[in-house]
């Protein structure tokens, strides 16, 4: 594998360029003038910004629309009504998802995202065909992207008979965590719905990821039996709560006990951001030690519509949501999608020191903040030290 010497680059925002000399996909060695040893390919920086690879913490890359016709939303706003939708939706539709998640998963890329966690549905219709798909992509473009999945049983685990064997099917053939969904509200039986997910992780030696987006003290209760059966079964530190609205939404001592309890338990949380529900508060989660990353959760499905899977736009939804305006405040955005990614996806060699594995984003601007606060289009995206995608195509 040929070596790339990178030239004048700002590494993280810095205001002085530096060069990097990648060899064998990885950085060996960063410093203001490097000579490039022989065969090496020359690549001209011109002082742009050098960003870790961008990190999707919580994606649904297995069900967007991305690239068909145009979805015509007309779905009510409860979570019940929306599911059944979907399924509704599948019946009547020809659904690739191996061609769809390829689709979005080529346009994160082209964005500057070089790792994802996506939740892939299971149920009793689709059966394992969505996850199917997803590892058909993994495997397509391991050279590009890495691709971590959660089987999720998003119409439930106790209400139809035979997901759970669906759920079992998944982790056998490869699905890396086992996904839940609110034990309370939507399962209607929170010992039974998170007894069965966590027995799956322990039979498979798995971890969990599971969407929370119980309200207040709900979620709250739900919260304590995650923590409860994490420090029980031993699975402290593999255990992600996505969402987690109720964290924000509960008063200040209980706030801070349930925070106790997830710093012990070195549980992760994911976050949108969303603009319409309360967040979990990310700097006193973040002081407690807690891991947290940011997703773009579904791009353009029939959920959403909104969305291009850009983790730059996802990190100015982080700011506007959370108020942050100084430069510093934003900077953690950049943090949740990089860094803090890596945290919860327990990646090795993540990140822009030598020995890093070569992952990285070039883009335009002065400061950090600036590219968060008006993300521009105009990025070169490497993995593994090669080139994949430049000004918005992807290059293979
Ligand atoms: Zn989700």
């Amino acid at each position: 594998m040929k070596s790339t010497l990178l030239r004048n680059v700002r590494l993280n925002g810095q205001p002085e360029s530096q060069d990097v000399l990648i060899e064998k996909g990885r950085i060996t060695h960063i410093s203001p003038a490097i000579a490039p040893p022989v065969q090496t390919e020359i690549v001209e920086g011109h002082h742009r910004l050098a960003l870790p690879g961008f990190i999707d913490g919580h994606a649904h890359i297995d069900k967007s629309q991305w690239g068909m016709e145009w979805y015509v939303n007309e779905v009510s706003r409860d979570l019940p009504a929306i599911i059944s939708n979907e399924r509704d939706f599948r019946r009547h539709h020809e659904f690739d998802s191996q061609r769809q998640s390829e689709r979005i998963a080529r346009q994160a890329i082209s964005m500057g995202t070089t790792h994802i966690r996506t939740h892939i549905d299971v149920d009793t219709e689709i059966g394992l065909r969505h996850v199917e798909g997803v590892l058909a992509t993994k495997e397509k473009l391991a050279g590009q992207l890495y691709l971590e999945t959660v089987c999720f049983p998003q119409s439930g685990l106790l209400g139809r008979p035979g997901t759970q064997q669906l759920m079992d099917d998944a982790l056998g053939m490869g699905c890396d965590y086992v996904g839940g969904i609110d034990p309370s509200s939507f399962e209607r039986d929170p010992v039974a719905h998170l007894d069965a997910i966590f027995a799956l992780a322990g039979k498979h030696d798995k971890g969990v990821d599971i969407h929370l987006h119980e309200p207040g003290e709900l979620g709250a209760f739900s919260v304590e039996l995650i923590t409860e059966r994490t420090r029980r079964l031993g699975l402290k530190g593999r255990v992600t709560i996505s969402h987690a609205f109720c964290l924000g939404e509960v008063d200040l001592p209980r706030q801070d006990a349930l925070i106790r309890g997830l710093a012990d338990m070195n549980i992760a949380i994911a976050t949108t951001a969303p603009s319409n529900r309360p967040v979990p508060p990310y700097e006193k989660l973040r002081a407690a030690g807690i891991r947290v990353t940011a997703g773009n959760d579904g791009i353009r499905d029939t959920w959403s519509p909104y969305g291009n899977s850009d983790m730059l736009q996802r990190a100015m939804l982080m700011g506007l949501r959370y108020r942050w305006r100084q430069d510093r405040e934003i900077a953690q955005a950049l943090h949740a999608i990089t860094q803090g990614g890596a945290e919860v996806m327990e990646l090795e060699g993540y990140g822009l020191e030598p020995g890093c594995h070569a992952d990285l984003v070039l883009v335009s601007g002065q400061t950090v903040a600036e590219i968060i606060a008006n993300p521009p289009q105009d990025r070169a995206v490497f993995k593994a030290g090669k080139l994949v995608a430049d000004r918005g195509e992807c290059l293979f």
